[in-house]
């Protein structure tokens, strides 16, 4: 296996990861250590080129420094890629090689699981390596985060509607969630207890059958979920999807998902906030995950407490992050990364 440092300026360490016996092509990053040791999932995706993958490692572990910031957890922000199919070339070698390239890191990394990845992935990881949670067993271990991940993403909407609405009911209230997957499904399942309509769009079509079924859900193509007539948008499937093109055909007032960076970029916080769109920053709506995961990372012994009150203290957050913006007639992201950026100042969670 040979790893190579990648030379940076905005991030503290950087690895492109080879191995060629097994296949093997990845990126961890550790943008920051300065709130504890750099937290943030694997995610594997085919990637056209290790180019886009680099990218996304970027953005995505800086994402972690801001949501873990946010979520009040003692922990810094890192994140791994893997350039592949999961569905084809995900194999326990592979997993192992990727475990011992984060062990070499001595735990300034901790991986759990993102896009593409399962507890059981995990498992196969933690074969060669202690830096890794989201553990399927074990006496910390914390499962899978996208139940919490979607509880706070509930949160986060209810929040958004009661600030614009003055009531955090979703009776009969429309939802557009775009993607069906762990965090997406039990998204739906909670919008759906509370009576909100859902529609949907999944590039996996099992899963809008399934959806259909489930949730009496109405479904649009993958294209069309930007334009459709609703009160609200929940993104959860992959970043970049607010930007210049799709801005513009949303006919929500709020956008509130669990997505990891949604905004492809400032501009676009700007450009929602332009169009009176509320948007409830992602990495404050679906810091739940992560607050799951650092049970685990932290060895937490009241695992349901400590989640509880870290929740309790999210949602709070992004209630202050609302009224701000609104008070300084601002985009809520705006407020949301300067709020992260006074903690990280403070050097506290
Ligand atoms: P997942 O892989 O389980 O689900 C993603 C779903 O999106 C799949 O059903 C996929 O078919 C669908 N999809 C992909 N591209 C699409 C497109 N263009 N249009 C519509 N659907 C599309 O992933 P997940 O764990 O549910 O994560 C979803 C998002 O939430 C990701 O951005 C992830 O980084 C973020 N996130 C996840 C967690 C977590 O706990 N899993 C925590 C925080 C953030």
């Amino acid at each position: 296996m040979i790893i190579t440092p990648v030379p940076t300026s905005s991030h503290e360490e950087i690895y492109y990861v080879e191995d060629a016996a097994t296949g093997l092509l990845g990126y961890i990053a550790v943008h920051s250590t300065q709130l504890g040791p750099a937290a943030g999932g694997l995610r594997m995706r085919p990637y056209q080129t290790p180019q886009e993958a680099l990218t996304d490692v970027k953005r995505l572990s800086q994402g972690m420094t801001y949501k873990n910031a946010a979520a009040g957890l003692p922990l810094g922000g890192g994140k791994a890629v893997i350039i592949g199919d999961p569905g084809r070339d995900k194999t326990p070698e592979l997993l192992h090689a990727f475990g011992r390239a984060i062990d070499t890191l001595q735990g300034r990394y901790f991986t759990a699981e993102d896009m593409g990845m399962t507890p059981a992935d995990m498992a196969h990881l933690a074969a060669v390596t202690p830096f890794v949670a989201g553990l399927p067993s074990g006496k910390f271990a914390s499962g899978d985060p996208s139940p919490i991940t979607a509880r706070g993403i509930f949160n986060a909407i209810c929040t958004a509607q009661k600030h614009l609405c003055g009531s955090a009911d979703l009776g009969g209230v429309t939802v557009a969630v775009q993607g069906l997957g762990h965090v997406g499904w039990h998204l739906c399942r909670r919008l759906s207890s509370a009576g909100a309509n859902l529609v949907v769009a999944d590039t996996d079509d099992s899963r809008i059958s399934k959806a259909r079924t489930v949730f009496e859900a109405a479904a649009v193509a993958p294209d069309q979920i930007y334009s459709v007539q609703a009160d609200i948008f929940a993104p959860c499937a992959i970043g970049g999807i607010l930007n210049a093109d799709t801005i513009p055909q949303l006919k929500v007032s709020i956008v509130a998902g669990g997505a990891n960076n949604q905004l492809a970029s400032a501009q676009d916080g700007r450009a929602l906030h332009a169009r009176s769109i509320l948007y409830a920053p992602d990495f404050v709506a679906n810091g739940g995950g992560i607050i799951n995961v650092a049970t685990e990372i932290l060895k937490i012994s009241n695992r349901a407490e400590f989640v509880e009150e870290k929740l309790m203290a999210l949602d709070l957050t992004m209630q202050a992050i609302l009224t701000q913006a609104r008070a300084e007639n601002t985009c809520p992201d705006a407020v949301a990364v300067a709020t992260v950026q006074a903690k990280m100042a403070r050097g506290i969670a």
